[in-house]
């Protein structure tokens, strides 16, 4: 059985079982919630929240981020025009 340190023995059964888990070379991976692509289920690939992982890796939350930034902006810029 495979562990990590950041799911637990409950949440990889049962992500083994859903399929956003799988264990690749005795490692555990998990499926990005937005790009669908497996990636070493570790702090290395996704963000930590409060010591468990994100369900997207770190490339989607930069994406996410970045996109929100430009929201923002635009929605200022309107604030300014109107
Ligand atoms: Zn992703």
């Amino acid at each position: 059985m495979v562990t990590s340190e950041y799911l637990t023995p409950r949440a990889i059964a049962s992500g083994l079982n859903r399929g956003f888990l799988i264990i690749e070379d005795d490692c555990l991976e998990k499926k990005c919630s937005i790009c669908k692509e497996f990636f070493p289920a570790d702090k290395e690939f996704y963000h930590l929240d409060r010591g468990k992982l994100k369900s997207r890796c770190k490339p989607c939350w930069q994406d996410t981020k970045h996109h929100s930034q430009i929201t923002n902006q635009q929605e200022e810029i309107k604030w300014v025009i109107f």
